[in-house]
């Protein structure tokens, strides 16, 4: 036992975990944040690229304050800056082991309109105010090819489809649940353009802005360099215990880290069973962002395939000649790539763009970092609703929060993440009101 005792302890300093300290404060609650990193902001991290007067996003970047409510209000709150991305000037594709500048052949650009009608019109089944493990869809939770299955699509339509698919969710298509793709389409108001044009707007100085504003503005009391090992609950209330012997003591406790970390956490008793065997294996998202220096690239296009990235996306103009991209591909995946390699992400960005020459590389390893384990949560075809159900489900005294657990259309996202905090700080509340009074 520790000598202090706290309403609530958050663990993870992320979105979610700052969101539900906040929630929880600004509710009258006493509240810690216990972080394990040496920093705030988690899967936002934001820092300057090396020789640049100019701060890149090596995590979370960019938001939709018209189709993301919370968000909206969140920015509106703390008059958060925002900045929208100029109109995309070109289109690269690369399928079939070439580049092209069509999506596809033209002899195959009705079956795209196909198949982009046939994701579209399942998204409009998905209710975009409700839960979705609440929501009769598991006919989504299927993997690509299932779910394509009966369309009889043409090779390189295919190759195009899954390349989109493979890059939004950072997962093999062979494994993945398509869910996640239909709630995506649904998210962008059940328009599948949105894969392109919605996402467009982004944080002055960076996607950890809005974070820092909470934190100053509610006076958090976030404590870095605690990486909790232990937590043990009882009918009193929980002791959440450090990998270095320092001990918190609280009522209730907000569990926000990635759902990849949690089975490190010695957790006792332990977790519903359920909980614990979705916990119990890696989701399958493995994906991989580049933020990449380039000279020659020739306005603000915008790129997309099976190459060895499947998306490259102008991030920011640096000066008449030089450029940075975004790019984003799939760890573990046949086109594997070693960022730290230029040769190799030369060539990868060659695929799409043969004369841009590449200057400068930086990314942060999500998939290596053990605080992470991986980037967002994409289950696996046929586990994503239960996974979903379970794990919202709040024990006693513990409540899962972050992007990861998020019910809604936009997990995965910052916006599922401020989505969860709300909901697990209103359950550590309420539970927090039937405590006080007991
Ligand atoms: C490469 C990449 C690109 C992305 N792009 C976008 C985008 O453009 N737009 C968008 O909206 N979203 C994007 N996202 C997703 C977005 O960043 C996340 O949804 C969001 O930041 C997750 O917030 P969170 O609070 O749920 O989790 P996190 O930010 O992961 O916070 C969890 C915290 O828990 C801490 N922790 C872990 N273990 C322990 C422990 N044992 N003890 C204490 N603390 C611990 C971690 O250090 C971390 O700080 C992207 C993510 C990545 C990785």
């Amino acid at each position: 036992m520790s000598d202090e005792r706290y309403d609530a302890v958050v663990i993870g300093a992320g979105i979610a975990g700052i969101t539900a300290a906040r929630d929880l404060t600004d509710r009258g609650r006493s509240v810690v944040v216990l972080e394990a990193g040496d920093r705030t902001g988690g899967r936002t991290y934001n820092r300057p690229f090396a020789g640049l007067d100019l701060t890149v996003d090596l995590g979370g970047s960019w938001i939709n304050r018209s189709l993301q409510p919370h968000m909206r209000r969140e920015t509106q709150r703390y008059a958060i800056s925002v900045t929208e991305d100029p109109s995309i000037t070109g289109a690269s594709f690369y399928t079939g082991g070439r580049r092209r500048l069509m999506p596809v052949p033209a002899d195959e650009i009705s079956d795209l309109e196909r198949a982009l009608a046939f994701l579209r019109d399942a998204s409009r089944r998905v209710d975009t105010d409700r839960p979705l493990s609440e929501q009769p869809i598991t006919d989504f939770d299927v993997t690509p090819d299932e779910f394509f299955t009966g369309l009889e699509l043409p090779e390189l339509t295919r190759e195009l489809l899954y390349g989109m698919i493979s890059c939004y969710s950072g997962a093999p298509c062979t494994e993945m649940s398509m869910l996640h793709i239909v709630a995506q389409v649904a998210a962008y108001g059940h328009a599948t353009t949105g894969f392109v044009t919605a996402l467009t707007e982004r944080f002055v100085g960076g996607g950890a802005a809005l974070l820092h504003a909470m934190i100053d503005r509610s006076r958090l009391e976030v404590r870095l360099g605690h990486t909790v090992a232990r937590i043990a609950q009882d009918s009193d209330g929980v002791t959440v215990s450090t990998v270095d012997g320092q001990h918190v003591d609280a009522r209730v406790c907000v569990l926000a880290t990635p759902t990849n970390v949690i089975r490190h956490i010695d957790i006792v008793p332990g977790l519903d069973a359920e909980k614990q065997k979705v916990l119990a294996h890696n989701h399958v998202s493995r994906a991989t962002k580049a933020c990449i220096l380039v000279r020659n690239l020739g306005g603000r296009p915008f790129a997309t395939g099976t190459g060895t990235f499947q998306m490259i996306s102008h991030a920011y103009q640096v000066d008449d000649e030089r450029d940075i991209l975004y790019a984003f591909g799939c760890k573990g995946g046949d086109d594997d790539i070693d960022l730290n390699d230029r040769a190799a992400v030369r060539a990868a960005v060659h695929q799409y763009y043969p004369d841009t020459e590449v200057l400068a590389v930086d990314h942060h390893d999500w998939n290596a970092d053990p605080l992470f384990d991986g980037t967002y949560r994409v289950d696996r075809a046929h586990e994503a609703l239960t996974s979903l159900a379970v794990l919202n489900r709040p024990e006693d005294r513990i409540v899962l929060a972050g992007t990861d657990v998020d019910d809604s259309v936009w997990r995965t996202w910052m916006e599922g993440a401020l989505n969860s905090a709300i909901f697990a700080a209103g359950h550590a509340d309420a539970r927090l009101a039937t405590i006080t009074s007991d």
